[in-house]
């Protein structure tokens, strides 16, 4: 246990935590009653800039669900981002900080009737899909919209894998984009999702192999796609090495320009990847307890756990790194726990948290690198305890 501690600590790029300090000293000092995210607004411009470097001519569709803060979305705007929403409520967000409806993709493949309306109303025209009943309700209150067709991938390597839900086989989004085509609708092509947190740029090598078949079997069949949309998956540092975004995105661009050449229209739905670092959150320890004499770990009980931000903990699949005032202390291992009446908020017991020995009740406790999925997996306040509060800086 130790040992991999200590690896994941060497493996810390330093260029990481240089640019955490400015959020970081913030964190630390300000007073705050309740756990709080806060997002530093200039570290997801560098993040935009830097997919956007490697990434070439495609588009980056911002995945709102990642985080909708204000401030993120209009600083996107402000730097011509486009944007991926897979429901009213996002698409009303990003029209409201300035977007433009020809900017915005309504990506979800799971769609109510009315809201596809209200969004062609809107002057949203590009919609996915992956099944007949989908296309057909698009055909309807969208009429002559352009559809790209969502393909299932299958062996993904990603720590957060998307697979199963979304998608279809290759046989099934041939026959789609053929529906799609016999009801009016503008089939323009293909996406996928690599699955989240793909760590390394070569993880994406079997997966475009996939969907570089289907796109080819596309073409041959007569449809003229033009639209490749390579969704998500850009990593942030969670203690494993990644590559720098835009060596990992050049390293993406290259690999998907060998398998599909030049494509018209080519775009990236980066969620994690561009907010992820530019968050952390500011929470407490609340108490830390031993269950008996003979324990041999710790339980750390946090003021934040999997009902009011940490999600992502599910089967510690995302691993948050800690920053205490007590760092440098002898540390030793902990089952670290959230505050609920429920005994699924636990956040890491297989593999127990490396934390400080002296740590007690009322500590401050920073969470490294959780600007991606927390906020938005906040609960309303069950148990009574507040959602997780955001502020920008
Ligand atoms: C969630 C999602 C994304 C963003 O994925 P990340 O791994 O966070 O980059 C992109 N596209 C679609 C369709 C999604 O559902």
């Amino acid at each position: 246990m130790t040992v991999r501690f200590a690896e994941a600590a060497a493996a810390a790029p330093v260029s990481h935590c240089v640019t955490a300090s400015r959020l970081e000293a913030f964190c630390r000092d300000v007073p705050l009653d309740r756990p709080t995210l806060v997002l530093d607004i200039d570290r997801v411009e560098e993040q935009f800039r830097a997919l956007r470097a490697g990434l070439g001519d495609a588009h980056v569709h911002y995945a709102v669900k990642a985080n909708p803060h204000e401030a993120v979305i209009a600083r996107l705007v402000a730097l011509g981002s486009r944007f991926d929403c897979a429901s009213r409520g996002e698409i009303a967000l990003c029209l409201g900080q300035g977007a433009r409806p020809a900017d915005i993709s309504y990506g979800n493949t799971i769609k109510r009737a009315a809201d596809i309306a209200w969004a062609f109303a809107e002057g949203i025209r590009l919609f996915a899909a992956d099944a007949d009943e989908e296309l057909g309700k698009i055909a309807a209150h969208a009429p002559g919209a352009d559809v790209y067709i969502r393909i299932l991938v299958e062996n993904s390597e990603a720590d957060w894998p998307l697979s199963r839900k979304f998608g279809c086989d290759a046989r099934t989004a041939l026959r789609l984009l053929d529906l799609a085509r016999n009801l009016g609708l503008n089939p323009r092509g293909l996406s996928f999702h690599v699955g989240s947190q793909t760590r390394r740029a070569q993880m994406w090598a079997p997966v475009l192999d996939q969907v570089a078949q289907v796109w080819h079997a596309a073409r041959a069949r007569g449809h003229d796609l033009d639209l490749l949309d390579i969704g998500g998956g850009f990593p942030a540092f969670y203690g494993q090495e990644i590559d720098a975004p835009e060596a990992y995105a050049a390293a993406v661009r290259a690999e998907v320009d060998a398998r599909f050449g030049p494509v018209p229209y080519l775009m990236a739905e980066p969620g994690r990847g561009l907010v992820a670092e530019a968050g952390m959150i500011v929470a407490e320890v609340v108490l830390v307890a031993r269950k008996s004499e003979r324990d041999m770990h710790r339980w750390v009980y946090l003021s934040i756990g999997r009902f009011s931000g940490l999600a992502e903990t599910e089967g510690e699949a995302i691993r948050y790194q800690f920053l205490t005032d007590r760092d440098g202390d002898p540390a030793g291992p902990c089952i670290l726990a959230g505050p609920s009446c429920d005994s699924a908020d636990v956040l890491y017991e297989k593999r127990p948290v490396n934390l400080p020995w002296s740590l007690g009740a009322g500590d401050r406790v920073l969470i490294r690198n959780t600007g991606a999925y927390t906020s938005t997996y906040s609960s309303v306040g069950f148990n009574g305890f507040p959602p997780l509060d955001v502020i920008a800086i």
